[in-house]
């Protein structure tokens, strides 16, 4: 375990959560920062080891490449881009990676005309140069460096930069320097807040900051419902406000600027792609590659989707199976304490939140299908505990 550098008289008891051990060939003798935080509503966070010297390395301005977790969701991009102008205006000279593209309806976000997309293949050079030439590479939003993709993974770790990892799901793995991690942070922007506040940068946060991360934490937490959402949120929101956030602004610009063919793809989704299992407690959508064709898919359209299916009454667990480039991808959702990420990690070569969690098959999804509905009977005791747990959800 890493030397601890406890704040307020805390009891190290309280920080009883697995700790991975982090050293790394390239890493040898730079040190790591690890910064937990307490879900006690009273106290602040605290750094464990050596924030400082991540600190001194950014004393001087660095060369310096922001990424995040493939076909980014707002709190990647959100947190990235955040980041991405904090560490400008401290002088330093960032660029934002996204691995691969992502939805029109986050493109309304401050700076993200100077995003470079690493599958994209007029930038492909561009990103792989300036991955070789950092000093620092911050991972955003993902625990797993595959999740960048093989090949920018690869390019990763042949790079001399030191590596900053800031996350919120479960189980990092070692591949970092220096690494910001609390599974129980609402999104990555709340640790990206929490990051520059702890880096002195609070009055640095404007606007544009502000918005970048009021998005991550809004869509990480479904508006701010899902029990992720502490106290801790609502003030950083506070704080922001005052910086003056419009936070209705955000609102719009995130959920009300469906194109026809998204909504109609939705309602085709409703009433023709919806199954209903009342037995196990469970609904699930499923899409193939025709029906997105149909409907003239394009990234994101259908992102939130899965929620429709968790809304039924009595349903603890909902998946969203969708036929792209070949493969199936799903998007697991539960209520309660059903472990959508040991489900999704179990059978489908994905992982995530217990409630939110996604996975990826090279079956086709009639196949994928069936063989997840050929699962839920072993899990129906949990299933029907689930629902017992939850009295007011069945
Ligand atoms: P979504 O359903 O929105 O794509 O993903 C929900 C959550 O599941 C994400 O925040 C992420 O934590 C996790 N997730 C999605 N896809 C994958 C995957 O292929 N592998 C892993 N390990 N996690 C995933
Ligand atoms: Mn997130």
């Amino acid at each position: 375990m890493l030397g601890l550098l406890l704040q307020h008289g805390d009891e190290i008891s309280h920080f009883a959560v697995p700790v991975p051990s982090f050293d790394r060939p390239s890493a040898q003798g730079c040190g790591k920062l690890l910064i937990l935080r307490r879900r006690m509503e009273t106290t602040k966070m605290r750094a464990i080891s050596n924030f400082e010297q991540l600190q001194r390395l950014l004393a001087e301005p660095k060369k310096i490449v922001i990424t995040m977790h493939q076909r980014p969701d707002a709190d990647a991009l959100g947190s990235s881009l955040a980041l991405c102008l904090f560490l400008q205006k401290e002088g330093h000279q960032v660029t934002v990676i996204a691995p691969t593209p992502y939805a029109d309806f986050l493109k309304w976000m401050p700076s993200n005309s100077d995003v470079l997309v690493y599958e994209d293949e007029a930038q492909h050079e561009a990103s792989q140069k300036l991955v070789a030439e950092a000093d620092l590479i911050y991972c955003l939003d993902f625990s797993c460096i595959n999740r960048v993709g093989h090949k920018f993974a690869a390019d990763i770790q042949k790079s001399d930069a030191k590596v900053v990892l800031i996350d919120h799901h479960i189980d990092p793995e070692d591949f970092a320097d220096f690494v910001l991690w609390d599974h129980h942070a609402s999104s990555t922007a709340e640790l990206i807040y929490e990051y520059i506040v702890l880096s002195g940068g609070k009055d640095e946060v404007d606007v544009a900051i502000g918005e970048c991360i009021y998005a991550g934490m809004m869509t990480d937490t479904g508006s701010f419902r899902f029990p992720s959402t502490s106290a801790n949120v609502h003030r950083i929101i506070a704080d922001l406000m005052e910086k003056g956030l419009d936070h209705s602004r955000i609102h719009r610009l995130v959920y009300d600027d469906n194109n026809e063919t998204r909504l109609r793809l939705l309602g085709f989704a409703l009433s023709e792609r919806l199954e209903i299992s009342y037995e196990y407690h469970t609904a699930f959508f499923k899409l193939s590659a025709e029906d997105l064709k149909r409907f003239d898919y394009r990234t994101g359209d259908t992102e939130g989707i899965v929620n429709y299916a968790l809304s039924i009454s009595g349903i603890v667990f909902a998946a969203f199976f969708s036929e792209k480039d070949g493969a199936t991808k799903i998007s697991f959702r539960s209520v309660g304490d059903f472990p959508a990420n040991e489900f999704a990690g179990k059978y489908f070569n994905g992982g995530g939140h217990k409630n939110a969690a996604g996975g990826r098959t090279e079956e086709p999804v009639e196949e994928a299908v069936e063989r997840f509905k050929s699962l839920l009977p072993a899990y129906k005791e949990q299933l029907d505990a689930c629902v017992d747990a939850l009295p007011d959800m069945a």
